[in-house]
């Protein structure tokens, strides 16, 4: 087997691949509309209920009908899954993993028409979805190599007249919950680290982007999986999603979103109730409020191009979005002139055009949130340039930086998950940590220094869970940069990271007497 590279991107510069990325967007426009089941034990189950999955950058276009599951549903989903991981955890681990590098490789065949379905349902730019769609190829080719390297276990010590051994085992039936952001990557990164590692899931994919979910599941059972080990359980988060963290029999539960729901997650999770016989694990990854530091020795172009594409890359709503600049007071305003004169040449607008930067954000309770946080920012910080908002057709918000702002101040602590970014001016290096650190946050950070001291220092002082120097805090690959972050940026599971899998497993140990 080849050794994992990860998926390149595509070069949309290329005629040819501009031409094939266009196909995939008039392919998925003639598949819109369509009606997508309850998939519960392989048997579709189309119900009432539907979720209806639209367009962000344009309200009146409807991307598909999903059925949603009630809770008779998702407890039939459980059964189902509690059935099939007595089977399914005997298999080889090399069998399960064939089928997870099946699906690599019809998702990398199919790679454009996936991307498609993200600019359509996510308002994902071509660039940002096309690096959506190879992370989620990236996950499955990573994970499945994973499961080969691990299926021995790891070796122990054996004494004379011993015979020690020590491998891992699946947990049992998890609950899969996935956020709108990354609707395929992080969907199906969870999902297939669960399944390949012998589990059986239930997977609940966020409600603003079930579609992409459901096409993922089918393409698992295109790729071989057998009955009952994915169980596609759309629905409502408060609805389904506390009556399945509840049950007595999920053995785990792996969420990614905000820290509102994660907390509440793990709150529940910890609950025994009857008929339990463990403690559930729980993976949460969860919110940040990443920053972007700026030494006085740097290269102040590339510090304003740190900043401003880590803060509005898919419109600021990656965990990882730079939404704090943090400057040493020597270039505070040259670096902010430069961030806002070249925000101010980024394009806005459907992101079915190629030459659309930005896009829109998710949908209306997003963009009146963040339009809410726009206006706290203008009477904590001054605006320098964006701040207005157009929701007649889409979801759309240019570009916003606010400048001048307190380190304690609203802007600057809590996470906005939309296309602003507060600056704010530090003494020097020791005050630019202590404002790096000050939220309750640690997922990502940028340092730009020339300072190799300062490099050094900030390895060992910002605390964070990916720390990146001279380039921006957004795009980690995987296998690469292993991702995940401390505090309340959840429980630092390190997706894409050598040992996310054992996350999944319980470790068992056998010793027998010669
Ligand atoms: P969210 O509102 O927390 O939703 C995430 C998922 O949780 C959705 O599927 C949601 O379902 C479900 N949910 C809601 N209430 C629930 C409940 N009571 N029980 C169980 N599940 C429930 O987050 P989001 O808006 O989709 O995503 C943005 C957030 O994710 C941001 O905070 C971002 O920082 C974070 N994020 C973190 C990482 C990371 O790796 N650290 C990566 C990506 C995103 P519904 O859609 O039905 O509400």
């Amino acid at each position: 087997m080849k050794p994992y590279t990860h998926e390149p991107f595509t070069n949309f510069a290329e005629e040819k691949n501009k031409q094939a990325f266009q196909e995939a967007l008039n392919y998925v426009q003639s598949q819109l509309g369509k009606e997508y089941p309850v998939i519960i034990g392989g048997e579709s189950i189309h119900t009432d209920k539907k979720i209806t999955s639209i367009n962000p950058a344009n309200k009146e276009e409807v991307i598909g009908q999903v059925s949603m599951a009630d809770q008779e549903l998702a407890e039939k989903a459980m059964q189902e899954a509690l059935t099939t991981f007595e089977t399914w955890k005997k298999w080889k681990p090399e069998h399960r993993a064939n089928i997870i590098f099946r699906a690599a490789a019809m998702l990398r065949r199919r790679k454009h028409e996936f991307s498609a379905y993200l600019v359509k349902e996510a308002g994902k730019p071509w660039k940002e979805a096309d690096a959506d769609t190879a992370e989620a190829i990236d996950f499955l080719e990573y994970y499945g190599r994973q499961m080969l390297r691990i299926k021995e276990g790891f070796p122990v010590n054996s004494r004379d007249g011993e015979f020690n051994q020590f491998h891992y085992i699946p947990l049992g039936v998890g609950i899969i919950i996935s956020p709108f952001n990354f609707p395929l990557a992080i969907m199906a990164g969870t999902t297939v680290a669960a399944i390949v590692s012998g589990n059986t899931v239930l997977l609940k994919p966020a409600n603003s982007t079930p579609v992409v979910a459901a096409k993922f599941v089918e393409l698992m059972y295109e790729a071989g999986l057998p009955k009952g080990v994915l169980n596609f359980v759309p629905g409502s988060g408060a609805q389904i999603g506390d009556y399945l963290v509840d049950h007595p029999k999920t053995r785990f539960v792996s969420f990614t979103g905000s820290r509102e729901v994660g907390c509440r997650i793990n709150e529940r999770a910890a609950k025994i109730n009857p008929g339990q016989i463990w403690i559930k694990r729980v993976i949460a990854e969860m919110g940040g409020k990443d920053t972007v530091v700026v030494d006085n020795d740097a290269d102040l172009d590339l510090a304003a191009a740190s900043i401003v594409y880590s803060a509005f890359g898919f419109s600021g709503q990656k965990c990882s979005a730079g939404s704090r600049a943090v400057i040493h007071q020597d270039v505070y305003d040259v670096v902010l002139e430069k961030a806002v004169a070249l925000t101010k040449t980024l394009t806005i607008g459907n992101p079915e055009d190629l030459n659309n930067y930005m896009g829109p954000v998710i949908d209306d309770k997003s963009f009146k949130k963040i339009m809410n946080y726009i206006e706290v920012g203008k009477e904590e910080g001054r605006l320098m340039t964006g701040g207005e908002g157009d929701d007649s057709k889409g979801y759309f918000i240019q570009p916003t930086i606010f400048a001048d702002l307190d380190e304690k101040s609203r802007l600057m602590q809590e996470e906005i998950f939309g296309p602003v970014v507060a600056f704010c001016k530090a003494r020097d290096f020791d005050h630019m940590m202590t404002i790096a650190n000050n939220t309750d946050y640690g997922l990502t950070g940028a340092l730009i220094t020339n300072n190799r001291e300062h490099i050094e220092r900030a390895r060992e002082e910002f605390h964070v869970g990916n720390l990146y120097f001279n380039r921006g805090c957004t795009g980690a690959i995987v296998g690469y940069q292993p991702f995940g972050g401390f505090n309340m940026s959840g429980t630092d599971s390190k997706a894409g990271g050598p040992d996310y899998l054992l996350l999944h497993m319980q470790a068992k140990t056998t010793a027998e007497t010669l």
